[in-house]
């Protein structure tokens, strides 16, 4: 049976002086939570939309309350009834992808758990064999973050299902060794941040959990996307940068094709297009059937995002 695919909203609290600006000039994009649905009223017009979703977590609220309310549950029913689970964070660069996905994992003096912190706690707890492997997709290459290795080649498997040639696999015994995994990996990825502190925004990155226990076995994918205005390739863009966002488009684009596909009637799944970009054929086996998914949407209230915030809105409305 297909599984729900669920999409929740994470709305960034203003930062420093930012809502005294914007209020100042009174141009505040308002975003309006009413759960499940957002209204945002454009800043010009004052026009107002609405947007439904399964949840929306406002700024007030934690990265433990979005685990606790739409994450725990599933990682619990995945793990003890066999299903794959997937979680994926969109949104621009800036509007909390890696902050909800990683927390504090690249700032050690920052008290801040994030998601993929709590979903190996929940797992240490259970009692199950867990091992993992992280990858990064940039420009259409798949990379290996614990092996190193670019270029990775994909295989299907009538039984196993999606194969990455070469792929490095650790089984991890303690969360603290699965975290240094991790760190490790982030150092890696594409080095294309202006701050030391903060994640490439051009490049995709996946970590997936093989969790065994005496039943069942699953794959929980962990996916921060690349940032969606990536997307936007504009004209006057060259070379490298033009290339990066025509792959970034063409797999946020084949993501949500695949999402809408999965979310039709039954007659139209054979057409789900997995093969038009690397994400969506690593993520074949993660996405829709047997596997629970949740998108959490991340957008910024301040005046100057209100065209990606809405840009976000659409998307992840589309993915219901
Ligand atoms: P992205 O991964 O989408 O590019 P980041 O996660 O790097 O964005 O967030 C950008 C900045 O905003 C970081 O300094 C981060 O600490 C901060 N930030 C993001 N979301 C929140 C939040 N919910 N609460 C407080 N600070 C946040």
């Amino acid at each position: 049976m297909q599984e729900p695919f669920k999409v929740s909203i994470r709305v960034k609290p203003y930062e420093g002086r930012q809502r005294f600006l914007t209020q100042r000039i009174g141009k505040e994009t308002i975003i309006q939570v009413e759960c499940p649905t957002q209204t945002i009223r454009d800043p010009d017009t004052y026009e107002q939309r609405s947007f439904a979703f399964d949840n929306v977590f406002n700024e007030g609220e934690s990265t433990r309350d979005i685990y606790d309310s739409s994450i725990q549950q599933m990682i619990y029913d995945c793990v003890s009834q066999g299903y794959n689970g997937t979680i994926l964070a969109y949104g621009q660069t800036g509007s909390g992808k890696s902050y909800t996905m990683f927390g504090n994992l690249y700032d050690p003096l920052v008290e801040n758990d994030g998601l993929v912190s709590m979903v190996l706690d929940q797992l240490f707890q259970m009692n199950v064999k867990i091992s993992i492997s992280y990858l990064e997709i940039y420009n259409e290459q798949i990379r290996d973050l614990i092996g190193d290795q670019v270029g990775l080649q994909l295989n299907e498997d009538p039984i196993k299902g999606v194969m990455l040639q070469d792929v490095q696999e650790f089984q991890i015994l303690t969360i603290d060794q699965a975290k240094s995994i991790i760190i490790n990996g982030n150092q890696k990825r594409v080095m294309a941040a202006t701050n030391a502190n903060q994640f490439s925004s051009r490049s995709h990155a996946i970590i997936q959990l093989f969790v065994v226990n005496q039943q069942y076995q699953c794959k929980l994918s962990l996916v921060d996307l690349a940032g969606s205005e990536k997307a936007n390739v504009n004209e006057g863009s060259k070379g490298i940068r033009q290339m990066e966002g025509a792959n970034i488009n063409k797999s946020l684009l084949a993501l949500g094709n695949c999402i809408n596909m999965l979310a039709c009637d039954q007659s139209m799944k054979k057409f789900v297009p997995y093969r038009d970009s690397k994400l969506t054929r690593l993520l074949k086996d993660s996405l829709g059937g047997n596997t629970k998914t949740l998108m959490i949407g991340c957008v910024q209230q301040v005046v100057q995002c209100h065209e990606e915030t809405i840009n976000t809105l659409k998307y992840a409305s589309r993915a219901r």
